[in-house]
């Protein structure tokens, strides 16, 4: 907005009339105390002002404006008679005003220099901005890095309070930072610490591992440099992302190697103990098979010996899934291929179910036409172990499906039970070792091994395997695994 200052009215009416036919926004004063009021309280881009107004003058007007701050920058455009000497010329300029006009007013050049001042003034005004913003900017940048300097600091200081080896690197894998447990492994900060020879160097592994963002885990040995043994540490890598993207990379080493020692004893005793349990069993079920066919039609002797014997085997195949388990983790589970014929295995695997269980319907639907390629007795292992779930979950719905076919050159085998079922959250996890669904935990004997093993089994066949159940109303155990000609 421009203020015009004048004590005669016909002179602001011309100059008003004059501005606004060009759309300047327009304000008045009639006297400089009046213009000093509205140019305090108001902002204006450019003030015209006569010099020779009674009381306070133009020029006075004009010093006192150029000491506030608010007003100081304003542009003035004096207005004088057309004899005005030179000293009162250099007096307007000298107070603060940047431009003169004499009267009688030439409209043409008070608007060219109103144009002129009006742009000046809101470029001043725009550069103004942008330094108040650089400023902030600035600012804004410096606490920034301050705080960014007191998380690195916050967190250096917790990875150096924390047990395991920590460290950091680029996005692209370059070691940045270690605490200063690192140097009692690697020979400096620079390098990671040197692996077992059987064992995947660090480095490598997490070369491959940058390209796909995700977070890396393994198991290496490392040794202190000040000499011992070589222990087993479990290495974790997480990506620190900003907006989507790899910043970083922070990792730990933690020394597991008591907990791996533990577990390798714990294995090496379930071994040993299900060996020893075993030999004396095997006896037992002898002589229990020779007592039976001996007691045969002798009442009552032949029933209790039936049921010993019946519990003999439940121990047995108790023994022989622990003694499976204890060969899946060496390793040394044998899985030894031949063509054989499933249909057959399957078929007397069933009639042996209808005759313990003769209380229970079971069903069997499809046929497997073609012989198939695979360890028969791990596979009818299979099929046991899901008929017997089928059963032993289901003690109040009395009927199980076994459903055999070949489906796009692969055996598919199926078991459906109307049992207790299971809940979404226990499906994912029925195939991992030792896991029990609570529901069977509460109410039914097992050890959670069986179906670990299946899953094994079906996996060294190159198969697939899985459950859909609804809790309450039953569940399908499957597995398809391909139709192989012998090598
Ligand atoms: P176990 O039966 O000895 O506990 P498994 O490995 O054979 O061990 O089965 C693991 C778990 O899966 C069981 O504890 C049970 O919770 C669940 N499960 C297996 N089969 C069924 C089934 N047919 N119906 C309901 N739950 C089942």
């Amino acid at each position: 907005m421009i203020l015009i200052v004048d004590d005669k009215a016909e002179n602001i009416y011309s100059l008003k009339a004059l501005l606004s036919i060009h759309s300047f926004p327009v304000d008045t004063a009639t006297s400089g105390e009046e213009a000093l009021k509205k140019i305090l309280a108001n902002s204006y881009a450019l003030i015209i002002l006569d010099v020779q107004m009674p009381g306070m003058d133009g020029f006075e007007v004009a010093e006192i404006l150029s000491g506030y701050s608010k007003s100081k920058d304003i542009p003035i455009i004096f207005l004088t008679a057309v004899n005005t000497d030179k000293k009162y010329i250099t007096r307007g300029y000298s107070s603060g005003g940047v431009d003169y006009i004499t009267k009688p007013i030439d409209p043409d050049i008070l608007l060219l220099k109103v144009k002129t001042l009006y742009r000046l003034y809101e470029q001043s005004r725009q550069m103004q901005e942008m330094h108040i913003d650089l400023v902030q900017e600035v600012e804004n940048r410096k606490k920034a890095k301050r705080e960014a300097d007191e998380k690195a600091a916050e967190f250096r200081s917790i990875l150096e309070s924390i047990p395991q080896i920590a460290f950091t690197t680029t996005a692209e894998g370059a070691l940045e930072y270690n605490n200063t447990r690192w140097l009692d492994y690697a020979g400096s900060a620079g390098e990671f610490p040197p692996v077992h020879e059987e064992d995947e160097d660090f480095r490598t592994a997490l070369l491959r591992q940058i390209p796909r963002g995700l977070p890396i885990e393994m198991e290496a040995r490392i040794r202190r440099r000040d000499g011992g043994d070589w222990r087993y540490h479990l290495v974790r890598v997480m990506p620190v992302r900003e907006n989507d993207k790899v910043v970083k990379w922070a990792g730990t080493f933690t020394d597991i190697e008591d907990q791996k020692q533990a577990v390798q004893k714990k294995d090496e005793f379930i071994s040993i103990a299900s060996h020893e349990l075993k030999t004396p069993l095997t006896s037992i079920k002898a002589y229990l098979q020779l007592l039976q066919r001996e007691a045969i039609d002798k009442n009552p002797l032949s029933l209790y010996i039936d049921r010993t014997l019946t519990q003999v085997k439940k121990l047995d195949g108790l023994i022989a899934e622990l003694l499976d388990i204890s060969k899946l983790e060496s390793g040394k589970l044998v899985f030894d291929q031949t063509t054989f014929d499933f249909e057959s295995m399957l078929t007397t695997q069933i009639e042996m179910f209808k005759r313990s269980y003769p209380d229970y319907l079971i069903e069997r639907t499809g046929f497997v036409p073609v012989p198939v390629y695979g360890n028969e007795s791990r596979l009818d292992q299979v099929v046991t172990n899901f008929i017997n779930n089928a059963i032993k979950y289901s003690p109040d719905e009395r009927k199980v499906i076994v459903d055999a076919r070949v489906k796009d050159n692969e055996l598919w085998l199926s078991v459906t039970d109307f049992g207790i079922g299971i809940s979404d959250v226990d499906q994912k996890k029925l195939f991992n070792k030792f896991y029990r669904a609570p529901q069977a935990v509460s109410s039914f004997q097992g050890m959670g091994i069986g179906l670990y093993i299946c899953a094994e089994i079906i996996r060294r066949h190159g198969g697939q395997y899985g459950v859909n159940s609804e809790p309450g109303k039953g569940s399908t155990f499957y597995f398809s695994i391909p139709l192989k000609k012998e090598a």
